[in-house]
């Protein structure tokens, strides 16, 4: 369970803005709002869920820091199921921040990242996926992302995660009388029976979840486009421009020429992170070049697409072959650049290593090709099947997909022990690991370093 501090933070983003909110959450909360905040009207016991105009004073001096609407929230219908006190301040970086100092000064500690949502979590208000639903709604970049984040905070996948751990339950009950009374030859149940009912009702509802992950995934998580290629063909270029290309939004994040340069960006629902590499495996000129290529390398080996970049205008160099041999086939986008200029190879001197790599024509300086480029992307990365209407309406995250193949596995052995007449204890020891990795979707069975690392990703005040 939560502990007894009563934790406080800014919940809006810092900079200026018409309010931000100070959020206090814990026992003593009441306390600490007595401390800073005199109403202008009526006095404390503040009506609970309340809008109520006044003033914050500094705790010690009572200076006047802000006029505000403080809501005094009487647990357990609130966020985190404690008392909660949130302030409406004037926004802006400075008078959030005095209110919030006022509010520590008074006896509130300051929250962590995702404490709030944490403490939510362990009193039982929301489940895991919930809570992560929470940060994902936060971070989402496209509507499809969005969406899949609200049905999962509706509580989607905890109902379907239940509904799959029932039969698992019953099945284990049964079991575990037969264990404890041999006896009764009426509660014996049937293995077959029992193993095409856990077939039906878990392994292939699991399978399904499983593929809606690999369908959904890519409008789910965003995909990483990196974007290689020898010194000089173009890549930063071609980034700039598939960038500026319509219908794009755009979040630069800077790095140095040598670095990787990141940039996020949204099209037709498809979030996706271009990353244009330093040159792969040249020489590196020095430290700080070799680090870029040790990065561009790493990139190379977790981006779901690589667009290989080479210049049309230049012979193929063996450099071009070295980085074309290092390509994964399958996930690599041949891009020739410079179309605008004379060419100097033909494009079917471009050796076979890559097999049926698709090949796309560009300039990035003129912008010719460059819509059939983006078409190109999106294609490869959805294979062409896909449309953001035709995403399913709950997709598990990486995290669940994991927890659902590790549980497949049991719950494989479980039912063919089932079928084969193993001896039953060998049987619900299978059962039990399944509901075990079943039940981290839900938190229920997550160990903390986990808990830790999801609720670690969450804003502050959140
Ligand atoms: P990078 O080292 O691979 O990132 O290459 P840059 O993007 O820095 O481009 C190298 C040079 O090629 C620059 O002078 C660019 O202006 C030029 N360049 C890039 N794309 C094109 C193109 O499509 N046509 C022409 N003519 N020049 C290009």
């Amino acid at each position: 369970m939560s502990d007894n501090t009563t934790i406080a933070a800014v919940a809006t983003p810092v900079g200026p803005g018409g309010i931000a909110i100070v959020r206090i959450s814990g026992p003593a909360a009441e306390k600490v709002a007595a401390r800073v905040f005199r109403p202008a009207k009526t006095g404390f016991p503040l009506k609970s869920h309340k809008l109520c105009l006044g003033n914050v004073v500094d705790p010690k001096t009572d200076r006047l820091l802000d006029q505000v609407l403080c809501c005094f929230m009487r647990a357990p219908a609130t966020y985190t199921r404690e008392d909660v006190v949130e302030i409406h301040s004037h926004g802006g970086p400075l008078a959030a921040r005095r209110v919030l100092d006022a509010v520590l000064a008074a006896g509130a500690s300051l929250a962590e990242p995702g404490e709030f949502t944490r403490r939510a979590f362990l009193a039982g208000r929301i489940d895991l996926s919930q809570a992560e639903a929470v940060a994902e709604l936060i971070g989402a970049r496209s509507q499809v992302e969005a969406d899949l984040a609200m049905a999962q905070l509706s509580g989607g996948l905890k109902e379907l995660a239940e509904t799959l751990g029932k039969p698992l339950i019953e099945v284990l009950a049964h079991l575990e009388v037969a264990l404890d009374f041999p006896d009764e030859e009426a509660e014996i149940i049937e293995g077959p029976v029992a193993a095409e009912r856990l077939a039906r009702e878990v392994l292939e509802p699991l399978n399904l979840l499983l593929a809606d992950y690999d369908s959904g995934r890519v409008f789910r998580e965003g995909i990483k486009a990196a974007i290689v290629g020898q010194p000089n063909v173009g890549k930063s270029s071609l980034l700039n421009a598939l960038l500026q290309s319509e219908r794009a939004i755009v979040t630069p994040q800077p790095g140095t020429t040598r670095d990787l340069i990141e940039a996020d960006a949204v099209w037709d629902g498809l979030p996706l992170t271009l990353v244009d590499t330093a040159g792969l495996e040249t020489e590196a000129a020095d430290e700080a070049e070799a680090q870029g290529q040790a990065r561009a390398a790493l990139r190379l080996a977790t981006a779901d697409l690589i667009l290989l970049v080479l210049d049309r205008s230049q012979p193929l160099s063996n450099e071009d072959r070295r980085i074309m041999t290092a390509a994964p086939a399958g996930r690599t986008l041949l891009v020739l650049n410079k179309i605008d200029l004379a060419p100097a190879f033909n494009p079917a001197e471009v050796p076979d290593f890559l097999g049926s790599a698709p090949m796309v024509e560009v300039s990035a300086l003129t912008g010719q090709g460059l819509a059939n480029l983006r078409e190109k992307i999106s294609q490869t990365v959805t294979s062409g099947a896909h449309r953001p209407e035709a995403v399913p309406a709950l997709v598990p995250n990486l995290r669940h997909k994991q927890a659902l193949e590790a549980s497949r596995k049991p719950l494989k052995r479980a039912i063919a022990g089932l079928k084969n007449g193993l001896a039953p204890e060998l049987t619900a020891v299978e059962i039990n690991l399944t509901l075990e990795e079943l039940g981290t979707i839900t938190g229920q069975t997550t160990p903390d370093h986990i808990l830790d690392e999801i609720f670690g990703k969450f804003c502050l005040g959140k």
